[in-house]
């Protein structure tokens, strides 16, 4: 469609979350915006977790792409991938893919003047069901009053990034039966510690437990949390390739799937994932805790997926870095974004 003149790497960093965010510009001067996996965060120093992503995409796989027409996208993810094989098929190498990836398909559509989730087959919903997921707290009052937060902006389930059994009790004792909760620990227990924890919290209203061993990604382990909690088991934000995915929908050990958009290398393999899910029992709900190019292709995706179930809107009293805002939601549901390309 046209050829790729420059491509420019920006981490956000005025806030604790960091964003990477990638410019993507053609020889017509069209613009696609993406996203690349943030980093671990760093309150001392935000965005310093974000360089070495920043530097995959600047140092390695923006000069492969320079030069060339912009619509292969698939071409040019098989190639950048071949090219960089011996930095691994998981990892930091398709964090930077990814936010190449989107940006290309943000292009493409823009170019199209057509929504990317009509580029991936169409929409199979008007709306999908939204969840608030809070940042780790470790305090009662912000969690009560995060959590009320959401539950006033309309949303009927919420995640916590908390370990200890207690927060459950109070979300429970404060808000009743009503309120759906998703726990994430994000691997933090022994298979032993897992199972007692989900024992205790498994007469509260979970819709699912999330990483609930180390190793993150012991399926075995997964399975049998599963099994002695009678908890639904949610994962896969940790998982890269089809081969990765294969994996866990094959190990039986849980119920949703989480692919990570941002570090799985992005549409072009997410599309492949979905396809893949459709031959399993098990509900897609893309993993995201960023607003802006990563959430809105999470959304592009999982409305183009009969699969999907859960959104996850990342729940922050402040600004975001990037200066994004949340997508458009209502009564719990939350809507595509209006737009060509992914609607940044
Ligand atoms: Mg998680």
């Amino acid at each position: 469609m046209s050829i790729i003149k420059n491509v420019e790497v920006e981490i956000f960093n005025n806030n604790p979350l960091a964003q990477v965010i990638v410019t993507i510009e053609t020889h017509d001067k069209e613009i696609g915006i993406g996203e690349a996996w943030w980093g671990i965060p760093n309150s001392i120093d935000p965005g310093s977790t974000s360089r070495p992503i920043a530097s995959v995409i600047s140092n390695l796989i923006a000069p492969h792409i320079k030069g060339k027409d912009n619509s292969t996208i698939e071409k040019h993810w098989i190639d950048i991938l071949e090219y960089g094989y011996r930095y691994g098929d998981q990892g930091i190498f398709l964090m930077g893919l990814s936010g190449i990836d989107l940006a290309l398909w943000d292009l493409l559509g823009k170019q199209m003047k057509k929504p990317v989730v009509d580029l991936l087959g169409g929409a199979k919903h008007d709306s999908l069901p939204a969840y608030a997921s809070l940042p780790p707290l470790r305090d009662t009052n912000l969690v009560i009053s995060e959590v009320q937060r959401a539950i006033n902006s309309g949303f009927t389930a919420v995640k916590l990034h908390e370990i200890d059994p207690m927060y459950i009790d109070l979300l429970h004792n404060e808000f009743g039966e009503s309120l759906g909760i998703m726990v994430d620990v994000n691997g933090h227990f022994t298979l032993h510690e897992a199972i007692d924890f989900g024992v205790k919290i498994s007469n509260r209203n979970i819709i699912w437990y999330e990483e609930p061993v180390k190793p993150i990604r012991d399926h075995r382990a997964i399975k049998e949390v599963a099994i002695k909690t009678g908890i639904s088991i949610a994962a896969g934000e940790n998982e890269y390739t089809v081969d990765d995915f294969k994996r866990i929908l094959e190990s039986d050990s849980i119920t949703y799937l989480q692919p990570e958009i941002t570090k799985i290398g992005g549409l072009t393999i997410a599309k492949k994932i979905s396809n893949l899910l459709e031959t399993y029992d098990i509900f897609l709900c893309p993993h995201n805790f960023r607003p802006g190019p990563s959430l809105n292709a999470s959304l592009h995706w999982a409305f183009s997926s009969i699969k999907s179930k859960w959104i996850e809107i990342p729940w922050v009293n402040g600004e975001f870095s990037g200066g994004y805002s949340l997508p458009l939601l209502s009564k719990g549901r939350v809507f595509l974004p209006r737009g060509n390309g992914l609607g940044n």
